[in-house]
């Protein structure tokens, strides 16, 4: 399926909240949706009252844009969930949070999730000292996650690497700048996702 390469901004917009996609940018005044906060299209500016159906799909649009899944993707995620023991909602945002690429997102190796996956795709990092090159790999505890030597040199993750000490990571991640590691100390539960998702539309949605 062809990947979506027009404006990120646009998600936000249609989602009406940041949903930080596009790294630094997000947090200065050229936010997309600080500078348009309403939907786009030209109907944009109108009101919209949505059905059930309609908010279910939008929290399931939210979370997978958020992650920058397509839809297959998507629900692959959400069938492992649903096979999981406990709350498939809950499940599915922790098998989310543990894809590679999301985990070297808030490692803080790189600024925005399209960026992680790209890193991961060109193989610039090691998990438990092995190259990876599959975003969607899951990490597990204790795994150690690296930034290959001859790529820490590149300005992107130099950049990063200087701005980890600013950046929040999570409870269940350790990351340290001067070896280039990151440690999954744990495996994130529910309230470690902070983002305003309401998982349990997701599963209504695809529970129909
Ligand atoms: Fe969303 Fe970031 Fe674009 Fe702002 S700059 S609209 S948060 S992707």
């Amino acid at each position: 399926m062809a990947r979506y390469t027009g404006s990120k901004c646009k998600f936000c917009r249609r989602e009406g909240k940041k949903l930080f996609l596009k790294g630094d940018r997000c947090f200065t005044d050229r936010c997309g949706y600080e500078r348009r906060p309403y939907p786009p299209g030209v109907h944009g500016q109108g009101r919209v009252k949505f059905t059930e159906y309609g908010i279910q799909l939008r929290e399931k649009q939210k979370v997978k844009r958020m992650y920058g899944l397509d839809e297959n993707q998507f629900r692959l995620f959400f069938a492992r969930a649903s096979r999981l023991k406990g709350i498939s909602g809950e499940n599915l945002l922790s098998l989310l949070e543990r894809r590679i690429d999301n985990v070297v997102y808030r490692l803080g190796f790189v600024n925005s999730r399209q960026q992680a996956r790209q890193a991961v795709k060109h193989a610039h990092f090691l998990l438990n000292g092995k190259k990876v090159s599959i975003p969607s790999a899951l990490v597990k505890k204790g795994d150690e996650i690296t930034i290959k030597e001859k790529s820490r040199t590149i300005p992107s993750f130099v950049e990063s690497i200087q701005a980890i000490g600013r950046k929040e990571i999570p409870r269940w991640l350790n990351v340290d700048p001067t070896t280039f590691k990151g440690v999954v100390t744990d495996l994130p539960v529910r309230s470690d996702i902070t983002a305003d998702v309401e998982e349990r539309l997701i599963v209504e949605l695809y529970s129909k």
